[in-house]
């Protein structure tokens, strides 16, 4: 994180405990304010560029430091006041106390910054906000935890496994914040124990919820370490008489000792085993181990934009490549020929088919398997694809996969990143290989008051 080049070696110019006056110069990718003490990054929780505050150094590494804000004696313009403040800013919203225009800036410019390292000379837009950027989100994943001899539902603080417990969630649906309260409450009153990672013991793990915001459709999983759920027919009818938008209860099973939510066991203790979402005229079905993006919202805009940028003829061939459920490619399967889906989880695939099915899709074609392999296959086959669309996880591509898009050569690929740093490096590659980078680079916000950013850019042979 630091790139402090010091190249005399020489003891920081402060030590742990100290408390200190500074002034806050940057913001980093984490959303951590920067202050530097002659020349000693120190990286400060809550605390924006342009403000002045007492801090007090919580950790000293060689190269730089941890601080946080005891007294803020200047405020940046960009701050707002929330209740609730650090709780969010240590936990769910590590960029809530920035004002949101602010916010949708500095997303632009950690974008603009990478471009600008590696080189790569392309304009960046503006970064595509949301009216409302609070409530966004269509699904939680919360921890329980014990407390006071009684199962509480929060947040875990920003690196640590302590459980704040909240009733409200900021960035969550309103409806998945009540779902969330209510399954805490019905839980409490059957004495139900939350899991005990330090002893191995207890019931309840997470709770999940999640709503398609297009129908109003809520599921609602309880995920156990144990096999039995006590009471599971009282829980199931407290929670159908509370949440009338209800349509499925789900205990998934999960008894491994890793920090993974869920398992692969699912028992349905009612209703349907999944909910359905519409997105830009499309049904999908959505199951609890499935992804499916968190905001529907900014998803719509995302993929018309990606839809846009690849200029699509009915004639063309089209390869979506880390898949997932399918949306990508079943948003386009209309306005083209052809349409080829890869995507490495299983059930993501089944999901996939089942929801060209359920959409009359019958020009898509869905296989399950690893990204840069099927990609080398379909090079190999000969299968000639006009538009590649590529939406990878955080860690990009793999020069294999970029090897088999310059062999199936494609007039236009269009890359949808949630990491621009990875995406940065794989257009690099791709333009080694003969490919053009077309301006100027989208940025979307997907996970507003976070430090997520997601942006799209298109490439021409
Ligand atoms: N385009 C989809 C999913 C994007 S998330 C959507 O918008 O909903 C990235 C997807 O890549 C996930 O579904 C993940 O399971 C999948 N994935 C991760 N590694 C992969 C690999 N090596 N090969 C294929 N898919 C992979």
């Amino acid at each position: 994180m630091a790139k402090a080049n010091r190249t005399i070696k020489q003891a920081a110019p402060i030590h742990k405990n100290e408390v200190i006056t500074a002034s806050v110069t940057d913001l980093t990718y984490q959303g951590l304010g920067v202050a530097k003490v002659d020349g000693f990054p120190l990286f400060v929780t809550n605390a924006l560029p342009g403000e002045k505050a007492n801090i007090l150094v919580t950790k000293v590494l060689k190269n730089y430091g941890f601080a946080r804000v005891q007294r803020l004696l200047e405020k940046s313009a960009d701050r707002v006041e929330l209740t609730d403040q650090l709780a969010l800013t240590t936990g769910i919203a590590p960029l809530a106390s920035l004002a949101y225009p602010a916010q949708l800036a500095w997303k632009k410019s950690q974008v603009q910054q990478l471009f600008k390292k590696a080189r790569l000379d392309v304009e960046v837009a503006d970064t595509i906000g949301m009216a409302d950027p609070t409530h966004y989100r269509n699904k939680a994943q919360v921890p329980a935890r014990m407390l006071n001899g009684r199962l509480e539902t929060g947040f875990f603080r920003r690196g640590s496994h302590k459980l704040i417990p909240t009733d409200s969630f900021y960035i969550q649906d309103p409806a998945v914040d009540e779902a969330i309260r209510v399954t805490r409450d019905v839980l409490q009153e059957f004495g139900i124990s939350a899991y005990d990672e330090e002893e191995g013991r207890g019931v309840i793990r997470h709770v999940m919820a999640r709503i398609g915001k297009a129908t109003g459709e809520l599921m609602i999983v309880l995920v156990t370490k144990t096999k039995k759920l006590p009471e599971a027919g009282a829980i199931v009818a407290a929670l159908k008489a509370r949440l009338p938008k209800l349509k499925s209860v789900i205990q998934n099973v999960n008894q491994s000792q890793t920090n993974v939510i869920m398992g692969y066991q699912n028992q349905v203790l009612w209703g349907k085993p999944a909910i359905e979402d519409i997105l830009l005229g499309k049904k999908y079905l959505i199951g609890p181990n499935s992804f499916y993006q968190v905001n529907p919202e900014t998803t719509a805009k995302l993929y018309q934009l990606a839809k846009e940028k690849a200029e699509l003829k009915k004639t063309d061939t089209v390869i979506d490549a880390y898949c997932g459920i399918g949306t990508i490619a079943l948003t386009v399967a209309n306005d083209v020929s052809e349409v080829y889906g890869v995507e490495l989880v299983e059930a993501a695939i089944d999901d996939a088919k089942e929801n060209a099915r359920i959409n009359q899709v019958t020009n898509s074609h869905f296989v399950a398997a690893d990204a840069p392999s099927q990609m080398l296959q379909w090079a190999e086959e000969g299968l000639k694809a006009d538009v590649v669309f590529v939406d990878p996880p955080r860690k990009g591509l793999t020069t294999d996969f970029i090897e088999a898009v310059s062999t199936i050569s494609p007039k236009r690929l269009v890359y949808v990143s949630c990491n621009p740093a990875t995406m940065v490096r794989d257009l690099k590659e791709l333009v080694d290989h003969g490919y053009a980078l077309e301006g100027p680079i989208q940025p979307v916000d997907q996970f507003p008051q976070t430090t997520h950013v997601e942006a799209v850019a298109v490439l021409t042979k």
